[in-house]
């Protein structure tokens, strides 16, 4: 069967006063039904804008998208129609994304009765304590009654969650939506996201900076990882952050701090250049050069590297890599 959803060759160009901003160059991932699909990366490597094109919210410059094997461009309104209820978003900030004059029944309600799915205003209040339920808000009729300043950073999360929920979503996208939570709530939310994501089998989207999060929420699954626009890394969640093989990959575990908080302490990341390169001017060859503790001079500032196979399951964006796998392989990888 066709995945539920799958980006093909997209790129996206943003034009800005300060000149092209090519912020997702030639990505291609898919996402089955009950998979998860973790998208990791420093702030502004694109991962946010590659969620953005897979729920529809921004048009590709390049490229295709198609949810249940139909092209997102081609689709008439009433299928579009579908797909927006589809896929649902949970985002970054709970204090934004809810309304402050908003009941939190009101907030649940309103999607339900727009959409039909709840004849009566009792039946509405019925499927929106079983939606905070669904999230562990409980007693759900105590909290339906609250406004938004009312609740905890953590609950209003969890709220925003269950009205993600409200329209049974086949592809949840989550952009670090636990990053702005205290990590003592962080993991309950957390808790939540991954008994729901094995209990409603959707696929999921789950965006994130932080590697030790993705290990927790991607198990099972697949992760990408991006630099500067594009997938450097992709592979098995597990298998990569166990043992990477890009060395940005490689730099971004380093500079996860231990959990043991009595382990904290500054990691060498051994990048040669701390600065991120800007992508309205981006490093010739491989982006990752100027900070790459492999760099080979030659090819790798001058040639793009592109994804290739490196071992079963795994594909990785470098030339060196790439050559040490050729060489244990005694062949081409493909
Ligand atoms: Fe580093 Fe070269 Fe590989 Fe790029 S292609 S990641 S610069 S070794």
């Amino acid at each position: 069967p066709a995945p539920l959803i799958a980006l093909r060759d997209v790129s996206q160009v943003f034009h800005t006063k300060r000149g092209d901003v090519p912020a997702v160059r030639d990505v291609s991932l898919s996402v089955g039904a009950g998979d998860v699909l973790c998208l990791v990366g420093e702030s502004g490597c694109g991962k946010t804008t590659t969620a953005r094109i897979a729920a529809g919210l921004t048009a590709p410059s390049a490229g295709t998208v198609e949810f249940d094997g139909v092209d997102l461009a081609s689709m008439d309104s009433r299928r579009r129609h579908e797909f927006r209820r589809s896929v649902q978003f949970v985002h970054q900030d709970p204090y934004a994304s809810l309304n402050p004059i908003r009941s939190i029944f009101g907030t649940l309600s309103a999607p339900l009765r727009r959409h039909g799915l709840a004849k009566s205003k009792a039946q509405a209040w019925e499927q929106s304590k079983e939606l905070l339920e669904r999230v562990d808000l409980t007693p759900a009729e105590n909290f339906l009654p609250k406004y938004p300043h009312q609740l905890s950073g953590g609950q209003r999360q969890r709220v925003a969650v269950a009205r993600s929920l409200t329209l049974s979503p086949k592809l949840m996208i989550a952009d670090e939506a636990t990053s702005m939570l205290d990590v003592s709530i962080r993991v309950g939310v957390l808790r939540t996201l991954t008994r729901l994501r094995k209990e409603l089998d959707v696929g999921f989207i789950f965006i994130t900076h932080d590697l030790a999060i993705a290990r927790y929420f991607g198990t099972g699954g697949k992760i990408a990882v991006m630099y500067l626009g594009r997938i450097v890394e992709y592979g098995d969640t597990h298998e990569v952050i166990d043992n990477p093989r890009h060395p940005y990959t490689k730099a971004l575990l380093a500079a996860v701090p231990e959990i043991d908080p009595d382990q904290r302490h500054a990691h060498d990341t051994g990048l040669r250049s701390v600065d991120i390169p800007s992508l309205t001017d981006l490093p010739s060859g491989c982006s990752f050069h100027p900070r790459c503790p492999l760099y080979r001079e030659g090819d790798c500032d001058s040639e793009l590297p592109l994804l290739s196979s490196v071992e079963s399951g795994r594909e990785v964006a470098c030339h060196v890599v790439a050559e040490q796998a050729e060489h244990v392989d005694g062949e081409a990888p493909r």
